[in-house]
């Protein structure tokens, strides 16, 4: 994929299935600029309801999925059946999942395999908590999470993946990094892209920022020159204000 303008939405665990199917439509009537890529990442229960009203502005995502195929792995989703049924992208790697599940780099490196083998695009997630921002060691620590999970991939794979850069910190706590912050750590990680991979794929990579992104700010944040759009919580689960930060391009 060459870089582009992506608003991607992240309805976590919200939504019942017909909230949801009444919130795709709503946003699939939202005109989508032509250079913007609008994705939305939904629960797994969700998402053979909405590949059914599909609209091609609208491109769906799973929020996780197993590294396996398939198995006696009670309670998972394997990359080959979102694929299957024609899921787009896969979002790993979410802080949520590295908190709670128990999600570490070696573990997310496996999942983009599967996730990649079976050619579905990969949102992969990276960012640091509170601490390590206090500690001013943020670089280094992102540097970490993408060395160990990302940095096995070839350049060739490497097309199929975009970055989502999400200091836990400003996820869900009305808390937004600055844009100066967004794009001293955007501009950071295309510099260890470049120096692993090259200019050209490091200039393709789409990096999106998450946290706090709203209608008030996401204009500024898209502004900057390393920021290629964002992963939104909160503010994607409502047509009107994830139609407001789709128009902030
Ligand atoms: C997220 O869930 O990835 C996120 C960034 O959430 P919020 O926009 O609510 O901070």
């Amino acid at each position: 994929m060459a870089r582009q303008n992506i608003a991607a939405g992240n309805w976590k665990m919200n939504t019942t299935v017909s909230e949801g199917k009444d919130l795709y439509k709503a946003l699939s009537n939202h005109s989508v600029p032509e250079d913007v890529t609008v994705i939305v990442g939904v629960p797994f229960l969700h998402i053979g309801t909405l590949l059914s009203i599909k609209h091609a502005s609208i491109k769906i995502a799973a929020q996780n999925c197993h590294f396996k195929n398939s198995g006696a792995y009670t309670g998972e989703t394997s990359p080959s059946m979102l694929a299957d049924i024609g899921v787009d992208y896969v979002i790993l790697g979410h802080s949520e999942r590295r908190e709670y599940f128990h999600e570490d780099n070696a573990m997310l490196a496996q999942k983009l395999d599967a996730a990649l083998e079976n050619k579905l695009k990969v949102i992969f997630c990276c960012g640091e908590p509170l601490e390590i921002r206090k500690q001013g060691t943020q670089n280094a620590y992102v540097s970490k999470q993408l060395e160990e999970g990302l940095f096995h991939l070839t350049a060739d794979q490497l097309k199929d993946v975009v970055i989502a850069y999400e200091p836990i910190w400003a996820i869900g706590t009305g808390e937004t990094a600055s844009p100066e912050q967004a794009q001293d750590m955007h501009a950071h990680i295309r510099s260890i892209l470049t120096n692993k991979y090259g200019n050209d794929a490091a200039q393709d990579m789409s990096i999106l920022y998450g946290g706090s992104v709203k209608p008030g700010n996401a204009k500024e944040i898209f502004g900057k020159e390393d920021v290629d759009g964002g992963l939104v919580g909160g503010a994607s689960l409502k047509a009107d204000s994830f139609g407001a930060i789709i128009d902030s391009f």
